[in-house]
């Protein structure tokens, strides 16, 4: 799965973790499933599935006479055993069920179950309801919404897929599938697995039957009913297929096109072919996450639809196309045996994307992300928790940063410290020995080990079973008598053992490597020199989870931008640099350097911080920045230099903005709007009004900052569509401050309109994102808002209140 961060929920989400936890070993296994064959139909009026079940199963290993099913909030009509109807014991959303004779190892019986699934009443062991995990969704399934289709979607992990079919819904279980779904004609169906044959039935519905020979877990199951476009693609002689709505066929393509050559690419390093019968991708709408591995039918949030202007600019889903495909081979071919050993599954998956950004777009494009990465692990405040965990409150706990974003880096280090060959050939090893079964970490440490002939203990128990980062100080003694130089590592809290890269610079192209061990409190190594060195770059080729305090001075920095190779040594250098360009030449000269980098992101911050108001000549510079707003292969550069060649005042440019407000790239028109404002506010104005609602949608930000400027209350209702998005989803602090602001001003205004626009987006995205309990962060923020209204003179204020008590109830229901 892939997770959405949302700002700020971490604080809450801390809260709540604070709980009390409990061991939470691997399920039992008394019985293993062998094969579920399943028939269903929908009640969309009652948002029920009426269903048949018939479950092949065998004991595991001891004989035994009964089986337990998990059957959450089911009514139970009928069980029958190898055809013979039997009673049955159904509570806590278990049955039971006596099987009548003693079935040994090896001996195989079929439970039948006809049912009907109503996932409205889902509870969580006959007590607290769980809406947000209620394992099958239907979207406006009476038509009521004007702007929304109808659509039933499954969501199974964690444990959610015996919601809608009874099975041991556990992840270490495996069953083969087949499913007869029965849907309005109208309706695509897609499940796991090759549609295999489709029925019109007399009644105007029609059955798809669905059929996966290979098995997989229970929590992989899919369905997904609805109207779609489907857009066809092919890898080999399999079909890869694009799942979306009719608006966005004619950029499905550019959404997921790049699936196929995904697939070729992960099968070459893993060293194992794709192993399923089809790849599709569907979109779906109020998704509760980011994306699902579902095996062969992954689905994606809506999220991942994006119009033409915003796909020029960067394909914002490519990542997570990426992370839910490699789960095909770590999650869906090799599953984690327990949620507590939930790396095996995401770990790989979020390191896939920087497998894949590197092999396609270049080390630095991969090396940018995986800093990104690190920087959300390490603002998430989960230094006290394993990355193997079997001390959890709620499994959903375990989807965190430190089962994705730290496992990433984790497996990045691991990858440095046994070389390519060594780690992918383990990865080898370790899907081959499992592949249909189940895995923890330890299963992974001995396929490393196995393959590598080292021993990785010491690794795995300070990774995986240990937990918080490394964290280290350095200083240099230099002693220009005998010509060496010191570095001392101090590690002040817990102590890690690790080998580290130094690379002492005394020149340009005067390069020593040293490659050290560190495993102490305190460890000193002298190196020698010819000459003062210019730099010493600790952990030079940035592979350690560090925070590392180190003091350089600007030269170092300006040595460091123009000669380490790594993408952070430039852009770590020039974050500091920037800070200096009022009193260095130098360090002016070097950010105005930095808008020629071979990478966009280098020159986007160059762009983002460069100071045209000081003391130094700035004709280079401006003319450089006016080149890169016309010509930057990247959309994004130009339109970091159009805000700052707006930040001029200069009317001159007044015809490129304007030019600018037809670019096609999004990035383009929303800065070109920007500067505009700042030199024509009229002009600016008149163009946001001859905008599309489609594009004005898309250019929110831009147009809402124009709006606030204006202090343009008329158009609140417009800016109350944005702001949740904009304070909770938006990864940019400049966007988050913008709409803080926005939220701000709303909730003390008398704007019906605005207050009832904001209210509904707390409801939908409240119950959208229960499971990041964003539900009790919209509470709070709505009954800040009545007391704001409270404390107003604003005429209509009842009136507001009943509608923001109104929101507050319907979350609370
Ligand atoms: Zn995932």
């Amino acid at each position: 799965m892939k997770k959405i961060i949302l700002a700020f929920i971490v604080l809450i989400s801390v809260q709540i973790g604070a709980q009390n936890k409990v061991y939470q070993p691997e399920r039992e296994k008394i019985n293993d499933l062998v094969h579920t064959k399943l028939k269903v139909d929908f009640n969309f009026q009652k948002q029920q599935l009426n269903g048949e079940a018939w479950i092949t199963l065998q004991p595991h290993f001891y004989p035994t006479n009964k089986v337990t099913l998990d059957a959450k909030s089911f009514e139970i009509k009928e069980v029958k055993v190898n055809n013979v109807k039997y009673g049955f014991n159904y509570s806590d959303n278990e049955i039971t069920i006596e099987l009548g004779k003693v079935y040994k190892k090896g001996e195989q019986y079929e439970v039948y179950v006809k049912y009907i699934a109503k996932p409205e009443e889902v509870t969580q062991k006959g007590s607290k309801s769980i809406t947000d995990a209620k394992g099958l969704y239907f979207i406006d399934p009476n038509d009521e919404d004007p702007n929304k289709p109808t659509q039933i979607w499954t969501q199974g992990e964690t444990e959610s897929s015996s919601c809608w079919f009874p099975t041991i819904d556990s992840p270490n279980q495996k069953t083969t599938q087949e499913i007869y779904m029965t849907v309005p004609s109208k309706y695509i169906t897609l499940s796991n697995g090759t549609l295999k044959s489709q029925t019109n039935n007399a009644n105007g519905t029609r059955t798809d039957y669905w059929k996966m020979d290979q098995k997989h877990a229970p929590y992989l199951f899919f369905m997904g009913v609805g109207e779609f476009s489907v857009v066809k693609d092919t890898w080999k002689n399999i079909n890869v297929d694009y799942y979306v709505e009719k608006e966005y066929e004619n950029v499905a393509k550019d959404i997921f096109g790049n699936t196929p050559e995904m697939i070729t690419f992960f099968s070459d390093i893993t060293g194992i072919e794709y192993p399923w019968d089809k790849y599709s991708q569907i979109v779906v709408r109020d998704y509760v996450s980011g994306a699902m591995e579902n095996t062969t039918a992954v689905v994606h949030a809506e999220d991942a639809q994006q119009k033409k202007g915003q796909l020029i600019d960067e394909n914002e889903w490519e990542g997570t196309i990426a992370h839910e495909l490699f789960h095909h081979w770590f999650g869906d071919l090799v599953t984690t045996e327990s949620w507590a050993n939930l790396t095996v599954n995401e770990s790989f998956a979020t390191y896939s994307v920087y497998l894949w950004f590197a092999h396609k777009y270049g080390k630095d494009r991969a090396d940018a992300h995986m800093y990104q990465d690190v920087q959300t692990y390490l603002q998430s405040d989960s230094e006290d928790k394993n990355l193997v965990r079997f001390f959890y409150h709620d499994k959903e706990d375990m989807f965190d940063t430190v089962s994705y974003h730290k496992g990433n880096a984790i497996l990045h280090m691991l990858r440095d410290i046994l070389g390519d060959d060594a780690f992918f050939q383990g990865i080898n090893l370790y899907l081959t020995e499992h592949k249909f079964g189940t895995a923890e970490a330890h299963d992974l440490r001995l396929a490393l080990e196995k393959v590598s002939g080292k021993d990785l203990n010491w690794f795995f128990n300070q990774w995986y079973f240990g937990n918080g980062h490394i964290k280290m100080n350095v200083t240099y003694d230099y002693n220009t008598i005998n010509n060496k130089v010191t570095v001392n590592i101090q590690q002040p809290g817990k102590v890690f053992k690790f080998p580290l890269t130094i690379d002492v610079y005394e020149n340009v192209g005067v390069k020593s490597t040293y490659n050290v061990w560190v495993d102490s409190e305190q460890n000193s190594f002298t190196f020698p020199f010819n000459k003062l060195p210019k730099l010493i770059n600790i952990d030079a080729k940035h592979i350690l989870l560090a925070e590392i305090s180190d003091k350089k001075n600007l030269e170092n920095y300006i040595f460091q931008f123009n000669n380490a190779p790594h993408y952070l040594d430039r852009r770590l250098a020039l974050e500091e640099i920037v800070k200096q360009q009022q009193n260095s030449k130098d360090a002016y000269e070097t950010v105005i350097k930095a808008l020629n980098d071979p990478y966009f992101e280098i020159r986007k911050i160059a762009l983002e911080n460069i100071d045209l108001f000081q003391k130094y000549n700035k004709k280079d510079a401006i003319s450089k920045i006016e080149y890169l707003a016309q010509n930057d292969k990247s959309t994004r550069v130009q339109a970091a230099a159009l805000k700052v060649l707006g930040k001029l005042l200069d009317p001159i440019y007044k015809p490129l903005f304007e030019r600018g407000m037809d670019n096609p790239s999004y990035a383009i028109t929303g800065a070109s709007l920007t500067s505009l404002y700042l030199i024509d506010k009229t002009s600016a104005i008149s163009n946001v009004n001859t905008l599309s609602e489609d594009v004005k949608e898309s250019l929110a930000d831009a147009i809402t900052t124009i709006y606030i400027s204006e202090n343009n209350k008329e158009e609140l209702p417009f800016i109350a569509n944005h702001v949740l998005k904009g304070m909770f989803l938006s990864e940019d602090p400049k966007i988050q401050q913008l709409y803080n602001g926005a939220f701000k001003w709303i909730a003390e205004s008398d704007n019906k309109d605005a207050i009832n626009n904001l209210t509904n987006d707390f409801v939908k995205l409240g119950n959208q994102y229960k499971k990041y309990n964003f539900d009790k962060m919209a509470v709070n923020m709505l009954n800040q808002m009545v007391q704001m209204q409270l404390l107003s003179s604003n005429k209509n204020k009842d009136e507001l209140m009943l509608i923001l008590k109104t929101g507050i109830a319907k979350l609370l229901e």
